[in-house]
C-alpha cells in the first residue's frame, strides 16, 4: 500500500506533459472535529492519489486545509469523493483563477497540531463564535460603509503586492503578530466601528474573526472565500472590482493577477514590479520581489554574496551552510537588510 508520494517533482512535471489534461488548482478548508487525524489522512491519500490529486493538504485534529489541483476530467469523482465525507460534503470549493498544470508536483498530506499556525489557545475563546460571512457584493457595501475599518489579514509580503483599496495593511511576519497589532490599534473603536477582513481563501478569517469578537468587537465581518472567491465572483456577476495588484498564492504560480495595477517595487532597484522569487542560494532561499532586469544581472539571487555563492561547487557550498541548519530551515520572507528597496 502506497501512503507517501513517491516521484520527484521532476518526474511528476514530465508526467503531466505527457498526460496533456487540463489541471484545475482548488483551495478549500474546513474546521471540524476529527477524532482520528491520522487514519482520516491515510483514506485521503489512497483516494487522492488514486485521482490523480496534487498538492499540500493538512489535517489535524481541528479539521483539513487543502490546497491541490486535480486532473479536470476527474473532478465529478473528487467531488463526488468529497461528498461522501460528512463534514465535507458541499464545503466551497476555491477555483483558482489563474491555471497553471503544474501549482503542484507532489501529493503531501500531512497531520499536524493546527490546520493554520494561528499561535492561539483555543480553549480560552469560542472558536464557533464567527463573524457575519458576507459574498463580494456585500464586501462592497461594507467597504463604501464610512464607519467600517477594513483590515488585510494576511502577512507584509502578501498584502505588498495587492489588497483592497483602503485596507489597513499591517507590516507583520505572521498572523499572531497581525491580531495583536490591530487590535492595540482598533481598541477604541471596538463598538462603534465594523471591523471588516479580508485573507486569500477565508481561512485565516474564521479564527480571527472569533477571536476579536472574544476580545469585545461588537460588529465583525468577513469575506467568505477571500480574495479568490471575491475574484471569482466579481468576474462572474460583473460586479464593481475594488481588489487592486495581484492576489499572492501558496503554490508554484506564486500569485494570481487580478488587476493590471502594479502597486509594489523591486526589493533591488525600486522599480515598479510585483513578481516573488525565492533567492536562488540553496543557503538562502529569500522570498523577495526581483524585477527581470535584476534577476538577470544578480542571476536570481539577492545578494552578491549569495551571487558569489552560487557559482561555488556543490561541495563548496554545503561546506558554506555547515552549521547553519537551522537558518536554511527557516523560510525566510521577504526581509533582508541587503533588500534596499523594501519597505
Ligand atoms: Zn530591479
Ligand atoms: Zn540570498
Amino acid at each position: 500500500m502506497q501512503l507517501y508520494n513517491k516521484l520527484s517533482a521532476i518526474e511528476r512535471a514530465a508526467l503531466i506533459d505527457q498526460a496533456g489534461k487540463d489541471r484545475l488548482t482548488i483551495s478549500f478548508y474546513q474546521y471540524y472535529k476529527i477524532g482520528n487525524p491520522k487514519i482520516f489522512r491515510n483514506h485521503l491519500f489512497l483516494e487522492w492519489n488514486k485521482l490523480e490529486v496534487l498538492g499540500r493538504i493538512y489535517v489535524s485534529y481541528e479539521g483539513i486545509n487543502a490546497q491541490l489541483s486535480i486532473p479536470a476530467d476527474h473532478f465529478i469523482l473528487f467531488k463526488k469523493h468529497l461528498d461522501a465525507i460528512s463534514f465535507l460534503e458541499n464545503v466551497r470549493l476555491n477555483i483558482a483563477v489563474e491555471h497553471d498544470n503544474k501549482s503542484f508536483l507532489k501529493l503531501k498530506v500531512k497531520v499536524r497540531d493546527k490546520i493554520v499556525a494561528d499561535g492561539l489557545n483555543d480553549e480560552t475563546f469560542d472558536v464557533t463564535n464567527k463573524g457575519v460571512h458576507l459574498n463580494a457584493k456585500e464586501f462592497n457595501e461594507m467597504l463604501a460603509n464610512p464607519t467600517t475599518i477594513c483590515v488585510d489579514m494576511r502577512n507584509h509580503y502578501e498584502s505588498e503586492i495587492g489588497y483592497f483599496e483602503g485596507a489597513i495593511t499591517p507590516d507583520v511576519d505572521t498572523f499572531r503578530d497581525s491580531l495583536d497589532l490591530i487590535e492595540a490599534d482598533l481598541k477604541d473603536n471596538k463598538e462603534d466601528k465594523n471591523l471588516l477582513m479580508y485573507c486569500t481563501g477565508g481561512i485565516r478569517c474564521e479564527k480571527a474573526s472569533a477571536y476579536y469578537k472574544h476580545k469585545g468587537f461588537k460588529n465583525v465581518f468577513q469575506l467568505e472565500g477571500g480574495i479568490i472567491a471575491y475574484t471569482r465572483q466579481v468576474k462572474e456577476e460583473g460586479i464593481d472590482n475594488k481588489f487592486i495588484g495581484k492576489n499572492f498564492v501558496f503554490d508554484h504560480r506564486r500569485s494570481e493577477r487580478i488587476t493590471p495595477d502594479v502597486v509594489s517595487n523591486c526589493h533591488q532597484c525600486g522599480s515598479p514590479c510585483d513578481t516573488h522569487t525565492n533567492c536562488a542560494n540553496e543557503g538562502c532561499h529569500l522570498l523577495f520581489i526581483q524585477c527581470d532586469a535584476c534577476s538577470e544581472k544578480m542571476e536570481n539571487t539577492c545578494s552578491t554574496a549569495c551571487q558569489e555563492t552560487i557559482h561555488l561547487s556543490y561541495e563548496e557550498q554545503k561546506e558554506l551552510r555547515k552549521g547553519k541548519y537551522a537558518s536554511n530551515k527557516i523560510f525566510k520572507k521577504g526581509r533582508s537588510e541587503v533588500l534596499k528597496f523594501k519597505e
